[in-house]
């Protein structure tokens, strides 16, 4: 189902304005994750390189010119050397396959376009809105449904804050907004605490929930203040975060970095997404529930994959999906067993895909 080779600038005319133009930054001195941030490795050769394996016909520099390249030094130091099959080199290097055109793929497959309701604001789902708080992530994952939008180049004002307020403030059956992006964890502390207090003016609010693969790819995020912050929150606290291994949870500052977060009293998830080479296996989705739950982390969601261009090679039939779930539930307890989801365009909650007995 080839259908030529997928066209540049096909999102052109989607802008996707972010929540957090609202809040002013700070100008503190950059902490030591925001450094370690700036050195992440951007080039796909020289990702290889680190990992000494050559160059190769398979690592596509053009994949990398319309998604770019990010690995955090402390993600790749998780990675097996001189091994293409490592399954968190898998997530992050950029193919020659990408370019492929294949029907049914989308650049926009979960309908956020149509979901956008304010500058930065997602309504989909009745008591829950998410926020786009900034379109910039620690890591490029070759298979992100975002990979289309250019959150990164959008033009919101910093002036459409009071909308989005107004919307919440009108809405009463929101009791939670989820922060997201892009990954809200990118944010500086202070520009994520300021948002998140603004929030707890909110009367009707219960929860804030964020969605952030930082404790994963760049643990050091989680240090002191960022703890103390959490700690000053009164608005109860889910951090969702996003696994896709075993071998992301492995590591001394993986540990320190979930004690910590353990500590501080917020709930802590994960949700995964089901990719060809990776974690498409009975024994790799039990060992990853085996390491959250070591960590203090309940499985929630295991995402089947959202039909986005250049991700095609990373997709399981359903029935092999659904096959490995009731496989991994005759294998481990029950809420080790992630929920399997598709995120359908239009529906009123992500869809459970059954799986049968
Ligand atoms: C996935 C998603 C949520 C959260 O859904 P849950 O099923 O509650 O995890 C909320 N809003 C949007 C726009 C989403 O895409
Ligand atoms: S961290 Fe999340 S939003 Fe960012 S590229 Fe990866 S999957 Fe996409």
């Amino acid at each position: 189902m080839i259908t030529g080779i997928a066209q540049k600038n096909q999102t052109k005319n989607l802008t996707f304005p972010l929540f957090s133009d609202a809040i002013p930054s700070g100008c503190d001195m950059p902490s030591a994750w925001q450094r370690q941030l700036a050195n992440a490795v951007r080039d796909p050769l020289e990702l290889i390189r680190l990992l000494e394996l050559p160059p190769a016909p398979w690592v596509s520099r053009e994949a990398a010119q319309s998604f770019s390249t990010l690995v955090t030094q402390s993600y790749l130091a998780r990675m097996r050397k001189a091994d293409w099959s490592d399954p968190l080199l898998r997530q992050v290097l950029p193919l020659t396959e990408e370019l492929i055109s294949i029907a049914d793929y989308g650049v926009d497959p979960v309908g956020d376009q149509h979901a956008l309701v304010s500058e930065g604001v997602l309504h989909k789902y009745y008591n829950r809105v998410l926020l786009v708080t900034t379109g910039a992530c620690a890591i490029h994952c070759r298979y992100c449904f975002r990979r289309h939008f250019p959150y990164s180049e959008a033009t919101a004002s910093r002036n459409h804050w009071q909308a989005a307020w107004d919307y919440l403030a009108a809405h009463p059956e929101v009791d939670e907004v989820i922060l997201s992006g892009g990954d809200p964890l990118v944010l500086s502390d202070q520009r994520l605490f300021d948002l998140c207090h603004k929030l707890e003016t909110i009367k009707h609010l219960k929860r804030i929930r964020i969605h952030s693969r930082l404790p994963i790819v760049l643990p050091e995020r989680i240090d002191e203040s960022f703890i103390n912050g959490l700690q000053a929150l009164q608005l109860q606290l889910v951090l969702v975060v996003h696994a896709n291994h075993a071998q992301e949870l492995e590591g001394e500052a993986i540990a320190t970095a979930f004690q910590r977060l353990r500590r501080s009293g917020v709930i802590l998830l994960n949700q995964s997404v089901l990719l060809r080479g990776v974690n498409d296996s009975v024994v790799a989705l039990k060992a990853l529930s085996e390491a959250l739950i070591a960590h203090s982390i309940l499985p929630y969601y295991l995402h089947y994959l959202d039909k986005v261009q250049g991700a095609a090679h990373f997709a399981l039939p359903l029935v092999e999906a659904q096959q490995l779930i009731r496989q991994l539930r005759s294998q481990i307890s029950g809420y080790l067993v992630p929920e399997l989801v598709v995120e359908e365009a239009g529906k009123p909650a992500k869809t459970p895909i059954p799986t049968g007995d």
